[in-house]
């Protein structure tokens, strides 16, 4: 997500930022401007630049905008973000970034009352909610909308005369503010910034409300109870390794997490390598602390998308054997240690296993720099059902049979909090690791439902 106030170029801003978040979401992408007056959204299917051209940002005029790239969730142009409404009393805009855990309860309670809903999502329960409030002021609709939702959820939302700004009581999706100029912008991850030439200003606080208007910068609260449980998976997989999250440059920490690794396996090899490319930072950390070379045994075809938020099984493994290619030259005759961020379904471990065996690598030792991942995310990244998660029903022996892999090493739970965890963040050093311990930080109803229905890697 992205957005920005007090720009004369909003919508051209908003489109570049989208650009650096592309990683977050290649399957829509849209843009919302204000010029003061009326709300004004263009979106579609597709990558940031299939959507738009100059002629349609050209036709975006305005000072405030918005804008959203879409990952995985329901198909269809009417869910993809961000989600526009006019009524008499003034239109809005939302982008969203997560998981509202109790979404089914209150949708089924809004059409009691007689709501209609246009999209599968989530985040139109909360225009509803917004739009319904009695109260008069902005801020007043939306901490009484925010006091009924529960879940993940960084928000930027926009109206004729203000963008709003908020993060759940967890702040479980990154989210920060910055500014270029004299104009205001929001950013789910700082890259953003440096392709605009912004300047990082600091991190949206859980709990916190924020509303840029004309008159400045109103910082506010809709919750007290804030207390940070970042994403654990930001760091590790989903955010860019140019960003900082919490003040903590992504690849730093992933470099760290692989020199924690390097120090808990017990593994031999002559060389290591990096999955492209969220684990190249790993990988580096890791034969840095191990005095092994890195080498480049794994190539990226850059033309094609993550593999696993292609929304059916037949796309996604056409993917992954489109994506990937060893390098023969530097695996043939050696002992491979094959650094990945995760283990998902080990669908895709396999294959990249079998790659490399097949280049000539004699020996392939898996290294994984998470834990093994047990239980389903609830907050807005795709880790699956329970059934599903390879580790939830195997034995880290088992999967490296399934895998066929030479020795597979996951990292410890505590290794990884060493790594990455933030003393003065309160509990689990400011992380939410649910998904490796079970342990949510939120609470989660029984039918709170899997966010995406869709193929993992
Ligand atoms: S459960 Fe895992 S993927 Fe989901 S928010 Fe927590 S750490 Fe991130």
């Amino acid at each position: 997500m992205f957005g920005i106030w007090g720009h004369p170029k909003a919508a051209s801003m908003t489109y570049y930022g989208l650009h650096s978040l592309q990683h977050r979401g290649q399957e829509g992408a849209g843009i919302v401007v204000t010029d003061g007056e009326r709300l004004k959204g263009i979106k579609g299917e597709g990558l940031v630049n299939d959507v738009f051209d100059e002629k349609k940002l050209d036709s975006l005029k305005g000072f405030g905008a918005i804008g959203h790239v879409r990952y995985g969730g329901k198909s269809g142009i009417e869910n993809i973000q961000p989600l526009l409404f006019h009524s008499s009393s003034g239109s809005l805009a939302l982008s969203h970034t997560g998981n509202l855990i109790n979404a089914n309860d209150l949708r089924h309670q809004l059409e009691m009352q007689g709501s209609i809903f246009q999209t599968n999502t989530d985040t139109e329960v909360l225009a509803h909610l917004i739009k319904r409030s009695g109260y008069l002021a902005t801020k007043d609709k939306v901490k009484n909308a925010l006091s009924m939702v529960k879940g993940a959820y960084a928000l930027i939302m926009l109206t004729e005369n203000e963008l709003i700004i908020a993060q759940d009581p967890n702040g479980l999706r990154p989210l920060s503010i910055g500014k270029v100029g004299d104009a205001y912008c929001v950013a789910s991850e700082t890259n953003a910034y440096d392709l605009i030439g912004a300047e990082y200003i600091r991190d949206v606080e859980p709990g916190e409300l924020i509303i840029i208007n004309n008159e400045g910068i109103h910082e506010d609260r809709f919750s007290l109870s804030g207390s940070h449980a970042m994403c654990t998976m930001e760091y590790i997989y989903f955010s860019r390794p140019d960003s900082d999250i919490n003040g903590v440059n992504v690849h730093t920490a992933r470099k760290n997490l692989g020199k924690q690794l390097a120090l808990e396996a017990n593994v031999e090899g002559d060389v290591v390598t990096g999955v492209p490319d969220s684990s190249i930072s790993a990988a580096i950390g890791y034969a840095e602390q191990a005095g092994i070379p890195y080498e480049l045994g794994l190539i990226k075809n850059r033309y094609v998308g993550r593999t696993f938020i292609k929304p059916t099984q037949e796309l996604r493994e056409q993917g992954v054997k489109m994506k990937l290619s060893p390098v023969r030259k530097v695996v043939e005759g050696k002992r491979v240690i094959m650094v990945d961020d995760s283990i998902v379904r080990g669908t895709t471990s396999k294959r990249i296993v079998r790659m490399l065996k097949e280049a000539g690598a004699t020996e392939v030792h898996v290294c994984i720099s998470s834990p093994p991942m047990t239980n389903p995310c609830f907050y807005g990244i795709d880790v699956s059902t329970h059934e599903e998660l390879i580790a939830a029903n195997h034995s880290v022996e088992e999967m490296r049979e399934i895998i066929g892999a030479d020795s597979l090493t996951f990292l410890s739970v505590e290794g990884m909090l060493k790594a990455i965890g933030q003393k003065g963040l309160g509990e689990n050093c400011g992380q939410c690791m649910a998904c490796f311990t079970g342990k949510y930080p939120t609470e989660i109803y029984p039918d709170t439902p899997l966010p995406y229905e869709k193929e993992m890697k």
